[in-house]
């Protein structure tokens, strides 16, 4: 409300306290009133202070009946606005007590009074003080009846003295008015200050770099850290396209597309997405760093730009990268070894070359098994090493997967067979060659061709290893090899009948070394490597690598590898043809 604005100040005891003084001073009116009437010892004092007077009896009255009724439901509204009827009120009677009486003599109590209630007026507020000295203005013009020349000497005093009060009392109004509301502004002001503050320093002294953008590209916020791997000025960085700043490339130091950016996914997917990349600073610093993307979204739907948290992961990835070679150059060192072990343990448990009784060949039948599961171990710890590390050996070239996977399942099956399982390779939607048949090669099915661009040695570690845990982990039924795919990429899945995988264990699948704890894991031996590494080479040709499984009814591996139309396949043969000799079929 516009009134409580220009009076709404003090507390609302000090209202209380005026209420006070105005009923007091009304009820000593009527009182006075009754007293000059019912009280003969009184009539004189009643008479000299104009106690006798009807008019003081009734204005009292009014200004009381107001009081007791009319202010209380009021002041439920408008506290300031029930005090300034209440005042104009009673400061009409102190008025009439006034002109009533001896300005020498019996009127100084009212005016005393009189000043009291003008200076506590200006303390509640300009309208409350302006509302008395409106009414006190009316009736002091109507005394004299409108003609300022003839008010008296005392009224010009009473007028002066008023305003001297008023004028003391609104200062003090006014100061403890400003006073509030300057202190409720600055605890504000510093409230919001130390925020700004706290964020300032939190985002100024963290040493991971933070970088704002706007849904433009543009950097809106770059902390000093930013600035430092980025070497960019954060006054210079701000309002600069990010692309021009933070130069990516891929980990390998490979160019990255623009659309590629992890800005322009986070961007586009509105997705929260974390990334590592290669960061080259404006002077030519290179670093590994790790990029946090968080888009930032208003109002649950609008998307108002990106939030990047960015890592300098070089020391940590030079620290994995000396682990890596010290894995590689162990279990290179080990595996020689234990190869001329394994070799020697063959020698002796071949029956063309050595003699041994039954009980020796028994031992060394377990000391060859040990020793191939170690020579195993070996040559996967020594892959995996590589794979992280990305020196992984690779000479991809154009593969048509139709005949490479024929080929691959034709050589696998005898490891199936084995076992007792079934093979079968299937293309598209479900032509199945039965490779256990060994024909495969020789029926006629029209198949699309199915490009990709990989190592084929590669490739082929990859989809044995799958293969050959489906047989380990199947007792009875069939393996199948499926492929089939579209325009975009080309699909194949290793299919089992086996003992499946519990859903708790899938998200972990393909980390190094996890194997599911369960009998027919700890029966079948195993190093929890493999899948790691199959994810390891499936990604190095922009490939991904998930499984599907039930348990009990068996599971599937699918490998999804983006796939080459036959023109850009072409003519990247005819490019291999020019440098490099033999071509995967
Ligand atoms: P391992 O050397 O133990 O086979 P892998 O990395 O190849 O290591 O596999 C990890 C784990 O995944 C295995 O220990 C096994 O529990 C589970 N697994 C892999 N393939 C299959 C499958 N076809 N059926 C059931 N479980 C599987």
């Amino acid at each position: 409300m516009v009134i409580d604005n220009f009076t709404f100040h003090v507390s609302r005891v000090w209202y209380r306290v005026y209420y006070g003084f105005a009923a007091v001073l009304n009820v000593a009116v009527v009182v006075g009133y009754l007293l000059w009437r019912y009280a003969p010892g009184f009539t004189g004092i009643g008479e000299a202070y104009n106690l006798d007077s009807p008019i003081a009896l009734i204005l009292s009255l009014i200004a009381l009946v107001y009081l007791l009724s009319i202010y209380w439901l009021l002041a439920k509204r408008s506290l300031p606005m029930a005090s300034l009827i209440g005042t104009a009120l009673t400061t009409l009677g102190l008025l009439h007590g006034i002109s009533s009486t001896d300005p020498q003599n019996t009127a100084i109590p009212y005016l005393a009074l009189w000043l009291i209630t003008i200076f506590l007026n200006g303390i509640y507020g300009l309208l409350v003080l302006l509302g008395s000295a409106l009414v006190s203005s009316i009736y002091l013009l109507l005394q004299n009846e409108l003609v300022p020349a003839s008010i008296s000497i005392y009224s010009w005093i009473m007028l002066g003295g008023s305003a001297l009060l008023a004028a003391i009392g609104y200062p003090f109004w006014r100061s403890r008015f400003v006073t509030q509301q300057e202190q409720q502004m600055s605890m504000l002001s510093g409230m919001l200050r130390s925020t700004q503050e706290q964020s300032a320093i939190l985002i100024q002294s963290i040493t991971d770099g933070v970088i704002v953008i706007n849904t433009e590209g543009k950097i809106t916020l770059i902390n000093p850290a930013a600035g430092l791997m980025t070497q960019w000025s954060v006054a210079e960085a701000t309002g600069l396209d990010v692309e021009l700043v933070v130069k990516l490339s891929k980990e390998n130091g490979e160019p990255m597309e623009k659309e590629e950016s992890p800005f322009a996914i986070a961007l586009r997917s509105k997705q929260h997405t974390t990334q590592t990349a290669q960061l080259t600073g404006r002077k030519g610093k290179k670093q590994i760093v790790s990029l946090v993307m968080s888009p930032i979204i208003v109002g649950g739907k609008n998307m108002a730009g990106v939030a990047a948290v960015v890592r300098d992961i070089s020391e940590e990835r030079a620290a994995e990268q000396q682990r890596a070679e010290f894995i590689s150059t162990a279990s290179h060192e080990m595996r020689t070894p234990v190869a001329a072990i394994e070799g020697y343990l063959a020698l002796a448990l071949n029956e063309k070359v050595s003699t041994i009784d039954s009980r020796a060949r028994g031992y060394l039948e377990k000391a060859h098994s040990s020793t191939q599961h170690l020579g195993q171990l070996f040559q996967d710890l020594l892959t995996s090493a590589k794979a992280e590390d990305g020196r992984l050996s690779n000479h991809p070239a154009v593969i048509e997967m139709g005949a490479y996977l024929e080929q691959l399942v034709e050589d696998l099956r005898f490891g199936a067979q084995k076992k007792g399982l079934a093979a079968e390779f299937v293309v598209g939607s479900g032509q199945a060659i039965d490779a256990t048949s060994g024909d495969g090669a020789s029926k006629k099915v029209v198949k699309p061709l199915y490009y990709i661009y990989a190592d084929p040695d590669r490739l082929r570690e990859a989809i044995t290893n799958l293969f050959d845990n489906a047989v380990k982990y199947t007792d009875q039924g069939k393996v199948s090899i499926g492929l089939t795919g579209n325009n975009e990429v080309v699909q194949l899945y290793i299919r089992d009948t086996g003992a499946g995988i519990p859903a708790e264990d899938i998200p972990h699948l393909f980390q190094k070394f996890y194997r599911v704890d369960s009998s027919a894991t700890r029966t079948v031996g195993g190093t929890g490597l493999g899948l790691f590494i199959c994810r390891k080479i499936i990604e190095l040709y922009q490939g991904r690598i998930w499984v599907e499984s039930m348990p009990g009814k068996g599971s599937t591996f699918f490998i999804n590898i983006p796939r080459l139309d036959a023109s850009r396949a072409q003519s990247l043969q005819q490019q291999a043809l020019g440098s490099t000799p033999p071509l995967a079929r």
